[in-house]
């Protein structure tokens, strides 16, 4: 008679405890299963991306469809009522500025996204140790103060992430009344 042996396995997607008869498994049945449809469909996917024909189609129906009046309204509506839409023109926009004044970044946009994330998961400005707010141009809205601004810097400057702080507007606003001296330094450390 073979024994079979009952392992107990904590799931490493789900962190729930199962047992299973395998012994080099990581995963629940659930999630096994979920993940081998995951990786069909991206190799699925991969071939559809190769076909030039395909992808010069959807770029096209694209782009009417953005053009059209529904397509309008609906993208407008995402950049003002969701999150994602209000972070995705805020940074857009700051994007241009920066490229305006010829100034370097030295950080891709998932990074400053993952911090702006911890800090809203707090809830709280590390300055003030205000309330935050989801709700544009109001006191409590989380926006990016550049130490040094990006108004006075030479151009070429690099700004790295510990350069961005990340505080309320209000905060941002008291910020600007500080003298060029106070940056000087910074400048000059960077030359
Ligand atoms: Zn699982
Ligand atoms: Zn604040």
């Amino acid at each position: 008679m073979i024994f079979m042996r009952i392992h107990e396995v904590r799931c490493a997607r789900c962190n729930r405890i199962v047992n299973t008869k395998a012994w080099n498994t990581k995963y629940c049945f659930e999630c096994a299963s979920f993940l081998r449809k995951k990786i069909r469909q991206k190799k699925y996917d991969s071939k559809r991306y190769l076909n030039l024909e395909r992808r010069e189609k959807v770029k096209n129906y694209h782009k009417r469809y953005n053009h059209s009046k529904n397509g309008k309204n609906k993208n407008n509506e995402w950049r003002r009522n969701t999150l994602k839409g209000r972070i995705n023109t805020f940074l857009n926009n700051l994007n241009r500025y920066e490229r305006r004044k010829g100034v370097i970044t030295n950080y891709s946009r998932i990074e400053l996204i993952k911090k702006m994330d911890r800090i809203r998961l707090l809830g709280i400005c590390p300055q003030c140790k205000c309330k935050l707010s989801n709700i544009p141009r109001t006191p409590n809205y989380l926006t990016i103060n550049h130490f040094p601004p990006i108004g006075i810097v030479p151009k070429g400057f690099v700004y790295t992430l510990d350069r961005l702080h990340l505080i309320c507007t209000s905060c941002n606003c008291k910020d600007n009344q500080y003298s060029f001296e106070k940056y000087k330094k910074e400048l000059e450390k960077n030359e």
